[in-house]
């Protein structure tokens, strides 16, 4: 895959003023995990379905409960893929103990909708939780995408959070992700559609993330015609949306410039000063990248990993773009070809 290039359009660092130790303080964070790796899809652009010796593993008790003793930290708590979340044992169980910790945490759910078709299920998901987003990616393409899954079975699932929308008595957000491919650019106005008839307030659409050489192909960011035809698909969208109330986001898309594998550069990631990513095993890093590994949940308190050496050098490695480790090669920060 070529390498990104760098262009001369520069964001300015709003964050100067920032520490490389920053406090810890109550309702700050932003926590992202996953509490399961086991997921009922295969879909065609999922990272997962690209390693071959991914053990099928949920989070353990003395991680979750290491999780629990951060929560007065978070202001959010992001469930997300990797993994479907709502496959964890005992998640309504889990979602409730986290709120009875913080009730002024926002918990959203990333999630393909297929383990809501049962009511009772989907009814709890949506009392507990304050987004549900979820994962689309395909009308007339969705079968060939969210393998196995058949486009009639997320059409009775979407009907169902429409009906129970109506019975719930918190304010539940609900948005659809829509990953755009060769497959199904033709597709980016009728999700507006879909969103509107299910009573869905947001779209979220988002390029493919190039994993695996194999999907470069699939991708619509290697043909500039195409690219300029999607960006073009997508005002359309965004003006039908409006007329439905209905927002709908392409900024990731837009940072692209019209020249292939360009994109706008940024030199500045605000992630390290408030979000942490909690994997399976417990793992600690700064950003959902992974790339930032600073320690283990289960060696430390978080007090203490916070504002560790290696949580101090991913930070000064922003501040004096001399981007430690993984921040070197990260998407987010594009650096010169030569
Ligand atoms: S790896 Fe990327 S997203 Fe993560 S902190 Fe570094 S620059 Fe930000």
């Amino acid at each position: 895959m070529k390498k990104y290039q760098k262009i001369k359009t520069k964001i300015s660092n709003p964050f100067l003023k920032l520490k490389e130790n920053p406090p810890l303080t109550i309702n700050s964070l932003n926590l992202i995990t996953t509490f399961t790796n086991i997921c009922n899809l295969h879909c065609i652009m999922c990272k997962k379905s690209f390693s071959k010796n991914l053990n099928k593993l949920s989070m353990g008790k003395k991680v979750f409960d290491e999780i629990l003793k951060i929560i007065p930290y978070a202001k959010t708590l992001n469930l997300r893929t990797g993994g479907e979340p709502l496959l964890t044992p005992d998640i309504i169980q889990k979602i409730k103990l986290i709120k009875s910790i913080n009730p002024n945490i926002k918990i959203k759910i990333n999630t393909n909708g297929l383990p809501l078709n049962n009511e009772e299920f989907a009814l709890s998901v949506m009392e507990n939780i304050d987004s549900l987003h979820l994962s689309l990616n395909g009308i007339k393409s969705y079968d060939k995408i969210m393998k196995p899954a058949k486009f009639k079975d997320i059409i009775n699932v979407m009907n169902m959070i429409k009906r129970l929308k109506h019975q719930i008595k918190n304010d539940l957000k609900l948005m659809i992700g829509f990953i755009i491919m060769k497959m199904n650019y033709k597709e980016i106005t009728d999700v507006v559609d879909l969103a509107a008839k299910y009573g869905f307030q947001k779209i979220i659409y988002k390029t493919l993330i190039i994993y695996h050489k194999s999907l470069l192909k699939k991708s619509i960011n290697t043909n500039n015609k195409l690219y300029q035809k999607v960006i073009y698909e997508l005002s359309l969208a965004r003006k039908k949306a409006a007329k439905s109330n209905i927002t709908a986001c392409y900024d990731d898309i837009l940072k692209m410039d019209s020249s292939l594998n360009k994109f706008t550069y940024t030199d500045f990631c605000s992630y390290p000063w408030d979000t942490i990513f909690i994997n399976i095993n417990g793992d600690i890093s700064l950003c959902c990248t992974n790339n930032t590994l600073i320690d283990n949940i289960l060696n430390d308190p978080l007090e203490k990993i916070w504002n560790c050496n290696e949580a101090i050098e991913y930070r000064k490695g922003i501040l004096e773009k001399k981007y430690y480790k993984g921040c070197g090669s990260c998407r987010k920060i594009i650096l010169e070809d030569d």
